[in-house]
């Protein structure tokens, strides 16, 4: 039976437990503690079409005694530990004013104690759990908790079939999944939140309503959001493994989990987790020229194996930048590493390049005339060869300069379970100057050091004012099972990673405020500190790119998209999964316009002036620049507002003070003058006081028509692109 008053509710009846509001009902079993039901009252959707499955599980370590430590078993270690029916130990409900209190209790090894509180409020969508979990157990060598999985919400179709149900993810820039079940084994099932996962919320919905799952966790602990097919039953279950460490004698409390049931799409979710993140975040603070900035110009001082530049060549190409209308330089590879490598991970200047003091010559002459130039650096990983350097380079590199060895820093390096250190690119073709990268601990105080003195160096001594963070916000990220390095959970790693970019924005603005840190990847968390997120959208990353979902929810944050992790013809036809034509990289450049993000024009190799991509490049360029002072000072909305608009025809809001942008760009093979539709009546405005199209060759005014709080705009033929300025009162 449902309750239809907006109380909220929580009470024991018979063999089920339940909890809800005016908007949706939670039942579970009183047998087992097994999820029954979760239901839209808005639309009367049942979310839970294979019921009665466990909505926790633990992992335990399986570990014995060796190498001075307790690690695990090298074959077989963790045990996943599901609760059956003994394990359930009850629950309990109350109420008082509004809000009302559904505990479960379950007990597993003879003495892990877990409580589950669920928190219902009156007129709330969203659903409020918090675990309590003491060790009580006996058994040290099976008793250790490592991972906690729930809420764990097994067997959800929405509205009965998962065949309409579409699943967003924050996987990187975001994803957008539509009929997830059918899609199995196209996309991965987990995403680590601070590496594949941007931020810890996901949702799945349909005409008939939707369901936000998400973790309220400041304390940024490593977890894995979870989706996964299940093929039997033609469901999803969607839930969230938290790694945390409880030993036998420790306790957890963790930090909200939330489940919400909406109507509407995907949005919906993104406003609450911004409502969230706005309560505790800060902002970023941007420089003055990074905010009128339209992107970099990237370039590899080596490529395919070959030394193609020198740092004396540095001014020359920040000339090519600026022909290209950008004057910002980015490079990759002037770090004293093989030929092959765009990425080492010792950073003297390479001396084959110029050395130190042919590097800080060049960017000092390119920062005289205004520009701003930018090196790479690898937040985690080291080479273990070292003190050894690759290609005899050890003869190059001045004496005074120290170059850091193993022995001391495998004390900072991640360990995984079994003790083993945790590597990457293990056996990449063509590393053959180590078996591959060791990650080391953000956490590790001696890393950081390490990381802050080459930064520091390049920014105090050299003049550099763009340090690129890699693998900052993105993968891989991986627990690290060394508790030395002073965390308390091996899912502190998260939390460390913003730690460190946080010191090194401080530390780098102490010598030059307007010097900027650009993180590979995207993160809501590290965004706080991070100057620039550089998105990789048009990478291989996922097969279901929505580059929406991250700006969407954080739209304050600079965002470069582009070339830096190559597109394929593939990953391109991703964002185009609709389009009749043969997709290049004025495609690429074409959407980077659409979603009003800079440029990142890094092929690594240099754009001549007349190259078909740079003159292309320079008409897209000049559109932005047209709308640029609307668009730094508005926000992107996505299509909301968005009431009609033809097929194959994209379009994009944003809002500002009293105008609206609706950037275009038409992808049909003959284009024709079409109509837009605007839904404007939220905006409440009382007259349009102009209206503007800039297209790539000119820019005109517009007929609009207002009638019942909708805007009608009739928009001639567009070459590709456009934009449409709103200015109302
Ligand atoms: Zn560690």
């Amino acid at each position: 039976m449902l309750r239809v008053d907006s109380m909220s509710y929580a009470f024991l009846e018979r063999d089920r437990a339940v909890i809800g509001n005016g908007l949706y009902e939670m039942t579970v079993s009183l047998k087992d503690g097994g999820l029954l039901g979760l239901v839209n009252k808005s639309t009367g959707a049942q979310y839970v079409l294979s019921p009665g499955k466990p909505m926790i599980y633990l992992w335990t370590l399986l570990s014995d005694k060796r190498d001075s430590g307790f690690f695990a078993n090298e074959g077989e270690s963790y045990k996943v530990r599901t609760p059956r029916k003994e394990n359930f130990a009850g629950a309990t409900s109350s109420r008082d004013n509004n809000l009302s209190r559904l505990v479960l209790k379950y007990s597993f090894l003879g003495g892990i104690r877990v409580e589950i509180e669920f928190r219902a409020e009156k007129g709330s969508p969203l659903l409020e759990a918090r675990l309590q979990m003491f060790n009580g157990c006996r058994d040290w060598d099976r008793g250790r908790v490592v991972a906690v999985g729930f809420p764990e919400l097994h067997g959800i179709a929405i509205g009965g079939s998962c065949g309409d149900n579409v699943l967003v993810r924050p996987n990187r820039f975001g994803e957008k999944i539509v009929d997830p079940v059918e899609k199995a084994g196209t996309y991965t099932v987990n995403l680590c939140y601070g590496g594949y996962a941007s931020m810890q919320w996901m949702d799945m919905y349909s005409r008939l309503g939707g369901l936000y799952l998400a973790s309220y966790d400041k304390t940024l602990t490593l977890c894995e959001l979870e989706s996964e097919p299940d093929l039997e039953t033609e469901t999803m279950r969607l839930g969230i493994r938290k790694y945390v460490y409880v030993p036998p004698g420790a306790a957890w409390t963790s930090e909200p989990y939330v489940i919400g049931v909406h109507t509407g799409d995907w949005h919906w979710a993104a406003d609450r987790y911004r409502e969230w993140a706005e309560s505790w975040m800060r902002r970023p603070r941007i420089p003055e020229w990074l905010k009128e900035s339209d992107g970099w110009y990237g370039i590899g001082f080596h490529h395919g194996g070959k030394r193609l530049y020198r740092f004396r060549d540095i001014p020359e190409i920040f000339e090519e930048a600026v022909s290209l209308g950008l004057n910002q330089v980015q490079f990759w590879g002037q770090m004293a590493g093989p030929c092959r490598s765009c990425c080492y991970r010792f950073y003297y200047p390479d001396p084959r390049l110029g050395g130190a003091e042919e590097l800080a010559k060049a960017v000092r002459q390119v920062r005289k005339q205004g520009g701003h130039v930018g090196f790479y650096f690898n937040i985690q990983a080291f080479d273990p060869m070292l003190p050894r350097l690759p290609e005899n380079l050890n003869k190059l590199v001045p004496e005074h300069v120290e170059i850091p060895g193993w022995d001391v820093f495998r004390r900072y390096a991640q360990l995984h379970f079994d003790g083993s250190y945790v590597r990457q690119y293990p056996g990449r073709p063509g590393a053959d100057w180590a078996d591959g990268f060791r990650i080391m601990c953000p956490c590790a105080q001696g890393w950081r050091n390490y990381l802050k003195h080459w930064i520091l160096k390049y920014v105090k001594e050299y003049g550099a004012d763009v340090i690129y963070l890699d693998q900052a916000a993105s993968p891989p990220v991986t627990y690290c099972f060394n508790f030395e390095h002073g965390h308390v959970h091996h899912g502190d790693v998260v939390k460390c990673r913003v730690e460190l970019v946080k010191e090194i924005v401080e530390a780098v603005a102490r010598v030059n405020p307007d010097a900027v840190v650009v993180v590979e990847g995207n993160g809501d968390a590290i965004g706080q500190y991070a100057h620039v997120h550089l998105y990789t959208s048009f990478s291989t990353q996922t097969r279901y790119p929505c580059p929406e979902v991250f700006y969407y929810t954080f739209p304050y944050y600079v965002i470069f998209d582009g070339f830096a992790n190559p597109p394929t013809p593939e990953t391109i036809r991703n964002h185009y999964p609709d389009a009749n034509k043969e997709l290049t990289f004025e495609d690429v450049l074409n959407k980077i316009f659409l979603l009003g993000l800079r440029f990142d024009l890094c092929l690594y190799r240099r754009l001549r002036i007349n190259d078909k991509l740079a003159v292309y490049f320079r008409k897209v360029l000049n559109l932005r620049r047209k709308v640029k002072n609307y668009l730094v000072n508005s926000r992107f909305i996505d299509d909301i507002l968005l009431v009609s608009r033809p097929r194959l025809v994209e379009a994009k809001l944003f809002l500002g003070e009293g105008f609206l942008i609706v950037t275009l760009l038409d992808i049909r093979v003959s284009r024709s003058r079409f109509k837009l539709i605007l839904n404007v009546k939220p905006l409440g405005f009382k007259a349009v006081r102009r209206a503007l199209l800039y297209t790539l060759e000119s820019e005109k005014p517009l007929d609009v028509d207002i009638t019942g709080g909708k805007l009608v705009i009739d928009v001639p033929p567009l070459n590709g692109l456009g934009a449409i300025i709103v200015e109302y009162l």
